[in-house]
């Protein structure tokens, strides 16, 4: 069966969002097209407490996308996003929902916690495939470099 995954269309991955990637919000309608073709829609979408270790803000004198150890792991530090129940943590808006089968929430406890979600997504979206409107300007940081660091 194939499946269609869409990473992270959430609204601070979107243009005037926390995290935003520029035009992220091009990959939107292709998204919504391409749900036609898949027998399977499943999406991923980050989904972080306020105290979560990835943001710059948890760590008192740390700065946004300076490299840190947490854990034991290199973790780079994000701005706040995807704040759990907040309007930036939610699909954005346009992103059709009604074919989606299930959403997979991660970075959900204050570490390192996506090792399953990171694992089908980098394998199975190769560069330049439509994985999300995030993969363009984080994809050196996420998912490809598990466990090295996620956002
Ligand atoms: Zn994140």
């Amino acid at each position: 069966m194939k499946a269609l995954i869409l990473v992270d269309i959430q609204t601070d991955f979107l243009p005037g969002g926390a995290l935003a990637v520029p035009n992220g919000d091009k990959v939107i309608p292709v998204a919504n097209q391409l749900q036609a073709a898949f027998p399977l829609v499943v999406v991923t979408q980050d989904w972080h407490p306020a105290d979560h270790g990835s943001f710059a803000a948890n760590h008192p004198g740390k700065k946004v996308f300076e490299q840190i150890d947490l854990n034991g792991l290199p973790q780079t530090l994000w701005p706040v996003h995807c704040v759990q129940g907040t309007p930036g943590a939610e699909l954005a808006p346009g992103l059709q929902s009604e074919g989606i089968a299930k959403i997979f929430t991660k970075g959900t406890t204050w570490a390192l916690t996506t090792t399953a979600v990171c694992s089908i997504t980098a394998n199975v979206n190769p560069p330049g495939s439509v994985s999300g409107s995030k993969r363009k300007a984080s994809q050196q940081f996420s998912c490809a470099d598990w466990p090295r660091t996620t956002a």
